[in-house]
């Protein structure tokens, strides 16, 4: 069990919106990681009521680009030594590259197999993305 609290060398996800983080824990892989992992759910945030939490031990990269997608309220803390050596807040990326699957039927990637699925940001406001090959528009399943 890894004790959240004495941290030496990891990353911590923070802020992530409550009840959210197993969405994050898939699409990041984490399931794939030999390191321990730890998820909490529903803490208590002076900023926004409840809150999700990753923590990560061990000298890994998560990939922000998902990160910023999924949800761009997250920090992200680099903890080295048992302290935070950088924050770090992702941002929307403009392209995603097999994080999501276009639905739509017709499209190439449903078709064929062995092709990327990518997708590009359209608007940013409404953080919309659609699918490079066939235009269809990817649906949150949270909002
Ligand atoms: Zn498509």
């Amino acid at each position: 069990m890894l004790n959240i609290d004495s941290l030496q060398t990891g990353i911590v996800i923070d802020h992530i919106e409550a009840g959210t983080s197993m969405r994050i824990y898939d699409l990041l892989q984490l399931e794939k990681l030999d390191c321990c992992v730890a998820v909490i759910k529903n803490a208590r945030s002076s900023k926004y009521g409840r809150k999700d939490i990753i923590k990560i031990e061990g000298n890994v990269d998560v990939d922000l680009d998902v990160l910023g997608f999924l949800d761009p309220n997250v920090t992200v803390n680099y903890i080295e030594n048992g302290h935070i050596a950088k924050k770090k807040t992702p941002t929307l990326p403009k392209y995603i590259k097999n994080v999501i699957k276009c639905k739509n039927p017709r499209c190439i990637t449903t078709i064929e197999e062995g092709i990327d699925q990518v997708f590009q940001l359209c608007d940013e406001k409404t953080r919309r993305y659609r699918c490079i090959y066939c235009e269809q528009e990817y649906k949150r399943p949270v909002d």
